[in-house]
């Protein structure tokens, strides 16, 4: 049944509409996104030995401004030192813990079609500290997905292995019409963040996070300057 209209629940409007709570600040949902994109560029500096970064080399990494780097970081605390620059690898932790990525989250996926085994085939998201260990389908046709065989459960099992492994975000992957029972059985199971691929807005009550990503609707806005 559907729940009450979700205020958390974001796709890509512009940023002033989407304010997040983190302890009495409002954080911009851009700024949360943009923290993963320094965390990824420190995590390549870090790789070939970096060991101090400028707002400026940051910024130029990542194709924003300077001041934009240092006014995103400065929502978290004090982290440049004046005329050193930013230490990578204290600042690459401290951006994880402030994500929630500084532990393993478990994820699980649900329609295991063209898209779900694509994404379950990619091993990457483990190293950003998503272990996405669980699919469900309707139909089990393969018992594993790709080179990390990803076991695929029976829909019917959904509750009892949320619950049991402690599955805190799930990846919708199912058609159109399949999604918002889905969704409401698994925030009935105790999830509160939704990843949905699925063409279609879903009802969540206020304490469930739902981010939509919708490749169709990137590519019509690259169309608009290809006119
Ligand atoms: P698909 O038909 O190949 O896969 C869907 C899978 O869901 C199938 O394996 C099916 O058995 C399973 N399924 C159906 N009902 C289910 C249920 N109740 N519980 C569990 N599993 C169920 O489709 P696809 O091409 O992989 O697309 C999947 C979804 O992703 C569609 O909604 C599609 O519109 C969407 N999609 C989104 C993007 C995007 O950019 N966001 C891109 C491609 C596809």
């Amino acid at each position: 049944m559907p729940g009450p209209k979700n205020p958390n629940s974001e796709d890509s409007t512009p940023e002033s509409e989407h304010q997040e709570l983190s302890g009495d600040r409002k954080i911009p949902a851009a700024v949360i996104k943009r923290l993963s994109l320094y965390t990824r560029a420190l995590q390549n500096l870090e790789r070939n030995k970096v060991e101090k970064v400028s707002s400026t080399e940051l910024a130029k990494e990542l194709g924003l401004n300077s001041a934009q780097v240092r006014k995103d970081l400065a929502y978290f605390g004090q982290f440049g030192v004046p005329g050193f620059g930013y230490p990578v690898g204290e600042l690459r932790k401290k951006l994880k813990h402030i994500l929630g990525t500084d532990r393993k989250i478990n994820v699980a996926l649900i329609g295991v079609g063209h898209l779900g085994k694509a994404l379950l085939s990619y091993g990457g998201f483990n190293r950003q500290g998503f272990r996405m260990r669980w699919a469900f389908d309707i139909e089990v046709r393969d018992k594993t997905i790709g080179a990390e065989k990803v076991p695929v459960y029976n829909i019917s099992e959904l509750e009892q292995v949320v619950r049991r492994e402690n599955i805190e975000l799930v990846i919708l992957t199912v058609p159109a019409e399949a999604a918002q029972g889905i969704a409401d059985r698994v925030v009935g199971a105790g999830v509160s963040a939704i990843l949905n691929f699925v063409p279609k807005r879903i009802q969540t009550p206020p304490h469930v996070k739902v981010h939509y990503v919708d490749l169709a609707i990137e590519m019509e806005s690259l169309s608009f300057y290809l006119r």
